[in-house]
C-alpha cells in the first residue's frame, strides 16, 4: 500500500506547501506547522483581521470554510464562491497559505485557484469520487478522519488519493463519535498519533477544536498532541466567538490563541 511505512522504506514523507511567505514543510522532524482561522469565512474584514492576527502569533496557514458541511440544511451553509475571493484577499494581505474545504467535485478547480491545501472534511472521508478527483490535483490534500472511521478505513481513503498520483496527503484527526457527547462534542483520539506513525509515512495533524468542541479544552489537547509527536495543529480562531456563524463554542479568541502559541512553542522546543 502506498500509505504504508514500508512503501517509503520507513522514511516519513514531508509535504512541502508553497505559500506567499515561502515554502512550509509539514512532516516528522519539521517544525510544527500551525493552521488557524475561523470555522467559516464570514466577511472580508473578519477573515483579513484573523489572518493578520494568527500570523502575528506564529501560524503558517489560514483556515476558513467557504463551503460548509452542516448537519442541518437550515444552518448557515457558508458563503461559497464569494468567500473564495475573501480568502484570496486574506492570502494577499498576510502571505499565509490557505486551507479550505472542498465538498463537491464541481468546485475543485475554482477552490484550487485560491487554496494552497485542499481539505476533505470528515463527512466526505469516504466520498470516493471526490477522493479520486483530488488525487488528480497538483495540490496537497488534508484528509480528515471520518466521524466513525477506523484507522484502516482512513488509511484506505488516503490510498484513493495516493493511487491517483497525488503523493501529498496530510492526515487530520478531529475526534470520533463515541457514547459520551455530554461534555465533549467528539472523542479526540490522541493515540492515533503514535499508531499512524507506526503504520504510515504520511504527516499527521490534530484538530483539537472539532476534537473537543469546547475552547476550554483546546490548549491542553494541543500541548498533549505535541507531546505525542504530532506534525501539525489546526485550531479554530474567531474575532468574536460568541457571534460566530458556526462553531463559536470551540473557537479561541485572538488573545487565547496568542497565549496558546507561546505554550505551543515552548512545548515544541522540548520535544
Ligand atoms: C472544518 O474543519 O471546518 C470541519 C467542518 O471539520 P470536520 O470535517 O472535521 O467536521
Ligand atoms: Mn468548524
Amino acid at each position: 500500500k502506498r500509505a504504508s511505512r514500508e512503501y517509503r522504506q520507513n522514511e516519513s514523507s514531508v509535504v512541502i506547501v508553497p505559500t506567499p511567505n515561502g515554502d512550509v514543510a509539514i512532516g516528522e522532524n519539521c517544525p510544527l506547522a500551525v493552521v488557524a482561522g475561523p470555522c467559516s469565512v464570514e466577511n472580508e474584514e473578519m477573515i483579513v483581521e484573523t489572518a493578520m492576527r494568527v500570523k502575528a502569533s506564529g501560524a503558517q496557514f489560514l483556515r476558513g470554510g467557504a463551503y460548509k458541511p452542516r448537519t442541518s440544511p437550515y444552518a448557515f451553509q457558508g458563503h461559497g464562491e464569494s468567500a473564495l475571493s475573501l480568502l484570496a484577499a486574506a492570502r494577499d494581505a498576510s502571505g499565509l497559505g490557505i486551507i479550505t474545504e472542498v465538498m463537491d467535485t464541481a468546485d475543485i478547480e475554482k477552490i484550487a485557484e485560491v487554496a494552497d491545501v485542499l481539505q476533505i472534511g470528515a463527512r466526505n472521508m469516504q466520498n470516493f469520487s471526490l477522493l479520486k478527483q483530488v488525487g488528480k490535483q497538483n495540490k496537497p490534500i488534508l484528509l480528515k478522519r471520518g466521524l466513525a472511521a477506523t484507522i484502516d478505513d482512513w488509511l484506505m481513503a488516503a490510498e484513493y488519493i495516493l493511487a491517483e498520483g497525488n503523493p501529498n496527503v496530510i492526515l487530520c484527526e478531529r475526534g470520533i463519535r463515541t457514547f459520551d457527547r455530554e461534555y465533549t462534542r467528539n472523542t479526540l483520539d490522541l493515540a492515533a498519533i503514535p499508531v499512524l506513525r507506526k503504520l504510515t509515512h504520511l504527516p499527521i495533524m490534530i484538530d483539537p477544536s472539532h476534537g473537543t468542541g469546547w475552547s476550554d479544552y483546546v490548549p491542553s489537547m494541543s500541548l498533549a498532541s505535541i507531546a505525542a509527536g504530532v506534525d501539525s495543529l489546526m485550531i479554530e480562531v474567531h474575532p468574536n466567538p460568541k457571534k460566530a456563524l458556526s462553531d463559536g463554542p470551540q473557537s479561541l479568541t485572538f488573545d487565547a490563541f496568542d497565549k496558546l502559541m507561546v505554550q505551543v512553542n515552548r512545548m515544541a522546543q522540548v520535544m
